[in-house]
């Protein structure tokens, strides 16, 4: 069987590195006692403290643990409880801002200063770029057209047949199961329970309205208290059970939740005068169009879920400014772009199925996090549908100046000039 030449050259690469009985030897495992691991303190200016001596100790420079744990960190560390464990700093990413947006949504209404957190030169202008073009056309139309975040347990019976008795346990007893989630949330709402079966396996996927928190945890612990309703009353017991049976697409990429959301589902359109595209994107409509139609070839080609250019930048760089889970972005930055000419310009579109964000909860009330917020205007209750619309508007902006500077051959160019363009 021939062997792929990159293999083979990497091969020879690792040859040229390590001898092989050398590099066997790193891999044994070794029986020293290790170290012994951090105690998880809570986040406290102590805490901090004991932690840093431990790892100054160990070798590590004190310049890291000065940027780290700096004075403003240090005062606020009681923010951060609740939020992670070993804390030992924080870490300064930039934050640049984009817009004025104009956004004209169903919940979203107002010109907004997006504010994206990033290392990645070049990201911030083109978002800017697009923002600049969307803002000459009358802004982006977004409408939110649904919600619903997932949680799917699934239980192990003896047999198919008893796993049909489970599910028709729960189809009559889904007001109680309803309720036994219900009662551990002010805000969640179980809105559907739908069984799965495999064999002797049951999934169900439940599926919750999450106010305006993610609703991660929201939903771990409602379908956490339903299991155990379940477990306690259904006449057929399993053998074994799992809260989440990586069913629900949690900060994974599925074609579940291109069909059916996770989060919020968010549609968002724009249509560019051409006058706007040529001054603004300096590419020519059919040029973009040409792109697009070679990159959603590429996307067929490699399997990718969904079609897009780069939601994942946009979103990951607003979760990072806005406290959401970056994690998932795995699963919110899966979506469709489409571009087609209108009787005026170039007609943008965009949907995302699967914005798992939230304006309370998670690390949305963190310092610099809910700062960000503030900048938009979107803190606290009763403004996720809005943030949620403002990712849709914004992904938009980055699909349309990315899409006209690959297809107008300013690609490279830029990323030289704002990425290369420093001196060390
Ligand atoms: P959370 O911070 O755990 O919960 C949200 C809290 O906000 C709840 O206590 C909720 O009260 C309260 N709340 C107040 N006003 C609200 C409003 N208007 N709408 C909704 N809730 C309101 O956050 P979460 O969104 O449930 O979970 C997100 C976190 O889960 C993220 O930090 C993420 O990293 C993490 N996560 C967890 C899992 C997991 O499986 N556990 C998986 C992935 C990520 P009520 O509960 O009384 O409604």
């Amino acid at each position: 069987m021939p062997i792929p030449p990159k293999t083979q050259h990497f091969l020879k690469k690792l040859k040229a590195t390590a001898d092989p009985v050398d590099i066997a030897a790193r891999l044994e495992p070794r029986a020293d006692t290790p170290p012994p691991l951090m105690t998880l303190p809570k986040p406290s200016r102590s805490a901090i403290a004991r932690i840093w001596s431990r790892l100054i100790r160990a070798g590590v420079p004190e310049t890291a643990r000065t940027i780290l744990a700096d004075e403003q960190t240090l005062t606020g560390a009681g923010h951060y409880v609740g939020n992670i464990e070993n804390m030992i700093g924080t870490v300064k990413v930039p934050v640049g801002i984009v817009g004025p947006l104009r956004v004209n949504g169903v919940f979203a209404q107002k010109d907004y200063f997006v504010p994206l957190a990033t290392t990645e030169a070049a990201l911030v202008a083109s978002y800017a770029r697009g923002a600049k073009a969307v803002g000459k056309s009358g802004g982006v139309s977004v409408a939110t057209l649904g919600e619903g975040v997932l949680r799917s347990p699934a239980f192990r019976f003896a047999s198919i047949a008893e796993a049909g008795l489970f599910v028709e346990w729960v189809i009559g007893s889904a007001e109680k199961l309803v309720a036994a989630a219900e009662s551990t949330t002010r805000h969640g709402r179980l809105l559907s329970i739908d069984p799965v079966i495999d064999g002797e396996l049951v999934f169900l996927m439940c599926r919750y309205e999450t106010g305006d928190a993610a609703g991660q945890n929201m939903v771990t612990f409602a379908t956490e208290a339903l299991c155990e309703y379940a477990l306690k009353s259904s006449p057929v017991a399993p053998r074994s059970w799992f809260l989440e049976a990586n069913f629900s697409g949690d900060k994974k990429a599925s074609f579940l939740g291109v069909m059916l959301g996770r989060g919020r589902r968010v549609t968002a359109q724009a249509d560019i005068p051409e006058d706007v595209v040529e001054a603004t994107l300096g590419s020519p409509i059919d040029l973009i169009l040409e792109y697009g139609r070679v990159a959603n070839l590429g996307s067929l080609m490699t399997g990718q879920v969904g079609a897009q250019a780069h939601f994942a930048n946009g979103l990951a760089a607003l979760y990072l400014a806005t406290g959401q889970d970056v994690a998932c972005v795995a699963e919110s930055a899966v979506g469709f772009t489409r571009m087609e000419r209108s009787s005026t310009g170039l007609l943008v579109t965009v949907t995302l199925p699967n914005l798992i964000l939230g304006t309370v909860g998670g690390g949305t009330q963190l310092p610099s996090q809910s700062a960000g917020l503030d900048i938009l205007g979107l803190k606290g209750s009763g403004h996720a549908p809005a943030l949620a619309e403002v990712a849709a508007a914004l992904c938009l902006c980055g699909e349309l100046s990315l899409t006209a500077a690959v297809a107008g051959g300013q690609f490279g160019s830029a990323h030289k000039r704002l990425a290369r363009g420093k001196t060390p």
